[in-house]
């Protein structure tokens, strides 16, 4: 355990009784780790990663985090189109909720805080957007919000659900810089992803699942043909 992150269990979750949406899960990360979880629509990728963010307690199973002698702090970057925005905030406002839930201090930003703000919304290119609403902008813009909220947390593991999903192919690039740089500075990574050539190709380490895990490693070895089909639902190997 002392090396890894998280450990899953034989972690079992569903949203009916007796129609579990992830299954027997059992899954690793190792501290500093960059781990993508690929698997088509309905295969359970964010139900998992509400799991592993603490928004759902698994029926069976169990959940563990590495001996820090605290419970690590989990940044959770939502999938972007789950999100309704139909209030009105500012991305300033946004993101510095990263801030206040942290510190307690209450709804003014200081000095040090606006400075990290602004420090994050520039590595992603954003931060010209400030002062807008964020229901005005794009959805890749808004991912781009969210990370920013996630990152000036300094999460010990950041977890992201298609942060790459309906964005174009220079936010894409600026979002896997981001991660990766995170990720060099120490924080563990759990991302979800349907794009194979796109992301999960470029990442070190892949989990294909499809409610349960089918296969894991780098992704020369775990992106075969065999593999793919079965995830997508294809092959049927006759074990359920
Ligand atoms: P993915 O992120 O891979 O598309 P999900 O984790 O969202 O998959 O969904 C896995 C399964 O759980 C799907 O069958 C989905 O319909 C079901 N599901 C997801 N969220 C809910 C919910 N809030 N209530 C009922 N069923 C849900
Ligand atoms: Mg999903």
């Amino acid at each position: 355990m002392a090396d890894n992150a998280l450990e899953l269990s034989e972690v079992t979750f569903g949203y009916s009784y007796h129609k579990p949406a992830v299954e027997g899960i059992n899954l690793q990360i190792p501290k500093g780790g960059f781990v993508g979880i690929l698997g088509p629509s309905g295969s359970g990728k964010t139900t998992l990663l509400k799991i592993i963010a603490g928004l759902h307690k698994p029926w069976y199973g169990s959940v563990k985090f590495g001996t820090t002698g605290r419970r690590p702090e989990i940044g959770y970057v939502p999938q972007v189109e789950s999100v309704d925005w139909t209030f009105p905030v500012t991305v300033k406002e946004v993101v510095s909720m990263g801030i206040w839930d942290n510190s307690g201090a209450g709804p003014w930003i200081s000095r040090v805080a606006g400075e990290k703000i602004r420090s994050a919304l520039e590595s992603l290119g954003i931060e010209d957007y400030m002062a807008r609403q964020i229901s005005e902008l794009s959805g890749g813009e808004q991912q781009r919000v969210f990370l920013a909220r996630a990152m000036i947390r300094l999460p010990d593991i950041l977890v992201l659900d298609e942060p790459t999903s309906g964005v174009d192919y220079n936010t894409r690039e600026t979002i896997l810089d981001v991660l990766a740089k995170l990720n060099q500075s120490g924080a563990t990574i759990i991302l979800t992803t349907h794009d194979i050539s796109g992301v999960a190709k470029r990442l070190p380490w892949i989990v294909c699942m499809n409610k349960r895990i089918i296969s894991e490693g780098v992704p020369k070895e775990i992106l075969t043909n065999e593999n793919l089909l079965e995830t997508y639902g294809l092959i049927d190997r006759g074990d359920g």
